[in-house]
């Protein structure tokens, strides 16, 4: 290697294929967390080459077509998760019933890494950054993950603790995401402030609602990079039954600055993560509710 170069390879692993999930448990159970599972490999190589980590053995569940797909069954809407981006952005059944999904999936990453990234990547991963916790907190997922002692449902409010920090065990694994399929009257809204499309976002929101009488009948708002795991916002209750007036946003905008947390970094410093916090507040309530005029005379 030539002067001024630095090797940006992996450290020395074992590779293990496995060929079911009971076999990737077991992988999992005697390695514990010198273990790692690998899907996609669209973050776990880019972290391995930059010896952010060293895992000693990597289990690839890759061929486990079991968790793979999509599926609708008494309401209640199952994804896999070896199910890849791309199959979630083309998928009928998502834009027929999780429609949230399928917006925020089209700001993730660029179509070579959504041909390979995986949705229980992207959750395991837990990059604060990223668009599919907030969606999953707007749509009161449930994670199932799967473990030496059985299966277990984490509701997704729960499920991301810190950065790249979940409640799976270093011998559990993500099997699927559950969620109940949105009511016919529901609505949402996805946007995220992107230096380019494809970067990850510097403040995003992933919201779903019902409205009733021009009012929220309910409002699930998911921020994302705003703090050190996505937000779910408790503002939203000041939104929930009541005529919207700029003093009510108002209201919310000040509750949710309270729950902020933002980072610094190359990005945005706090207090623009703030004011574009805010921002996409009151730009997700005009629009679900096709109010102009809050947006126009918003103070956010
Ligand atoms: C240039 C670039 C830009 C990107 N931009 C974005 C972006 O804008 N938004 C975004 O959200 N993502 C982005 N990503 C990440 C991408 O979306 C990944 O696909 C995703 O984060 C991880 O999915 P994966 O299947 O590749 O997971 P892997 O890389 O295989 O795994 C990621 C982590 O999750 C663990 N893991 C994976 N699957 C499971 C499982 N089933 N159970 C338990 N643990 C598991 C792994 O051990 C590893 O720690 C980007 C990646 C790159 C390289």
């Amino acid at each position: 290697m030539g002067k001024g170069y630095v090797a940006m390879k992996a450290s020395a692993f074992a590779y293990a294929r496995a060929t079911s999930v009971i076999d990737a448990l077991e992988l999992l159970a005697a390695h514990g967390d010198k273990a790692r599972i690998l899907s996609g490999g669209q973050s776990l190589m880019p972290a391995m080459n930059l010896r952010l980590i060293s895992p000693e053995l990597i289990v690839d569940i890759g061929a486990l077509t079991e968790l793979r797909g999509i599926t609708v069954r008494d309401d209640v809407l199952t994804i896999g998760a070896l199910t890849r981006h791309v199959d979630v952005l083309k998928s009928p059944t998502i834009a027929a019933h999780a429609p949230l999904l399928a917006d925020a999936i089209s700001h993730v990453a660029h179509p070579a890494i959504r041909n390979r990234g995986t949705v229980g990547g992207s959750l395991a991963h837990a990059d604060p950054a990223s668009e599919l916790p907030a969606c999953m907190m707007a749509l009161a997922a449930t994670i199932i993950v799967r473990g030496p002692h059985g299966e277990r449902g984490i509701p997704a409010q729960e499920f991301f603790t810190g950065i790249y920090e979940t409640a799976l065990s270093p011998q559990e694994l993500l099997v699927a995401i559950e969620l109940q399929v949105a009511p016919t009257d529901s609505v949402h809204f996805f946007h995220e402030f992107a230096r380019r499309r494809g970067d990850y976002a510097i403040v995003g929101l992933a919201a779903q609602a019902t409205i009733k009488a021009e009012r929220f009948a309910d409002l699930r708002l998911g921020f994302f990079a705003v703090g050190d795991r996505p937000l779910f916002a408790g503002a939203a209750r000041k939104l929930v039954d009541v005529a919207i007036t700029p003093a009510v946003l108002s209201a919310a905008t000040f509750a949710l600055e309270k729950e902020l947390d933002p980072q610094e970094d190359q990005q945005a410093t706090p207090a623009m993560r703030r004011h574009l916090a805010k921002v996409l507040l009151t730009r997700c309530v005009s629009t679900l509710l096709s109010r102009p005029d809050l947006y126009a005379g918003a103070t956010a």
